[in-house]
């Protein structure tokens, strides 16, 4: 039988095991050069003038928090069609979460459904502190409109852009820190590059990026224009309650060659994307992801939906027989307001949001990532439609 197909991989060569043996040679193997070499890297990239890399996405996603001052009456909302730690990192400051559906046709928040929810805050005489709106499988969100309303109701934008490492929004790849007030990359070994463990945060608020590197390791300064004594070489002060969010120099080392391999990755998934786009298309069964010419799609997923209704066949029975032909796929996502801990403690429900309840039930995730060869995609797709129509 042939290997078996996930919906996603990392992609290691020995360029990246020669990076990391390197830094284990070196003698420094945390906090040395590399972790600098990785933020410009990452800076250059995203047309950013701050980048703090951290020991996860999840970790970055908290220290943003933290150094925007959530606190226990704060209002955060979030897509409900995202991974958990989108949500969670509200939760960690004590802020009260709440969600805005998507729209329809991009998947991301819908920016008319979230000036609504805004203005039904208002009249309750409630602010929203902030939106973490996140580029869904690699597809930018509406950042002109998240901008517009950020700025009407002065809320801070953070972008959630762990699926969308080289994704191009308005012909624009540094879009992410333009609109946002930050954006938070993951570095986990299913999205685009890999640092095994890794996550960052961009901005172009030097407040903000000072904040998060000093929360980043313990509070602790350095810094002689910021302690209050300055007795010798070994002091330091602690000025903050911070956390040991470090990420270490041979991470980085991974993180600056994966970076280099990155226009091939996203090439290959373009093109693993062209041909489903092609495969499923003239059946009113198969909906396909839209991207307008001016959106760059960066494809960390390929969400297909499928219309069950129309079909005998159950989602649960498609992954049964998908997984006889060694055929192992995800959903993206679960709507995070209906898992337990959602519904036990903040009272969601089902029917809370609409179209995203409607995107779970239809959505599958296809395989996408560098190494998958041609064989395996018309494999799998071949498959599905067998199995569907
Ligand atoms: C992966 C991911 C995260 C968290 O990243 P980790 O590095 O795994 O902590 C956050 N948000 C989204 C949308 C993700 O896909």
């Amino acid at each position: 039988m042939s290997a078996p197909i996930y919906y996603g991989k990392h992609f290691i060569d020995e360029s990246d095991i020669e990076a990391v043996a390197e830094v284990l040679r070196s003698g420094l193997l945390t906090q040395g050069p590399k972790v600098k070499e990785f933020e410009n890297s990452l800076c250059n990239l995203l047309s950013s003038p701050f980048c703090t890399a951290v020991s996860n996405g999840t970790a970055a996603l908290h220290l943003l928090g933290l150094a925007l001052g959530w606190k226990k009456e704060s209002i955060v909302i979030t897509s409900p069609i995202t991974f958990a730690a989108s949500a969670n990192c509200i939760l960690y400051s004590g802020a009260m979460p709440d969600f805005c559906d998507i729209n329809e046709i991009s998947y991301t928040i819908d920016p008319d459904k979230l000036e609504h929810k805004i203005k039904n805050y208002r009249y309750a005489g409630k602010n929203v502190d902030a939106v973490v709106a996140v580029d869904y499988a690699g597809y930018p969100c509406d950042w002109k409109s998240l901008r517009y309303l950020a700025d009407k109701y002065s809320f801070k934008l953070i972008n959630d852009n762990c699926h969308a490492l080289g994704a191009e929004y308005l012909e624009d790849p540094g879009y992410a820190v333009k609109y946002a007030d930050a954006a938070v990359q993951s570095f986990h070994p299913v999205k685009h590059i890999t640092t095994g463990e890794g996550g960052a945060i961009l901005t172009n608020n030097p407040d903000l990026d000072r904040s998060v590197k000093l929360l980043r390791s313990h509070g602790i300064t350095k810094d002689p224009k910021e302690m209050t004594d300055n007795p010798g070489f070994w002091y330091y002060e602690m000025v903050e309650l911070g956390f040991n969010y470090r990420i270490s120099d041979i991470q980085c080392a991974l993180g600056i060659s994966q970076l280099n391999k990155l226009p091939l990755f996203l090439k290959r998934r373009r093109a693993i994307a062209e041909f489903y786009d092609n495969f499923f298309s003239g059946s009113s069964v198969f909906i396909k992801p839209e991207v307008p010419a001016d959106i760059k799609h960066a494809y960390h997923l390929y969400p297909l939906q499928i219309d069950f209704q129309k079909l005998k066949l159950t989602k649960k029975e498609l992954f049964e027989r998908l997984a006889i032909e060694n055929i192992f796929l995800q959903v993206h996502y679960i709507p995070v307001h209906l898992h337990p801990y959602y519904r036990k403690y903040f009272g969601f429900k089902e029917g809370d949001f609409p179209a995203a309840e409607e995107f779970y039930s239809r959505e599958i995730s296809l395989p996408v990532y560098f190494s998958l060869t041609d064989d395996e995609a018309s494999f799998t797709a071949e498959k599905i439609k067998g199995l569907c129509l």
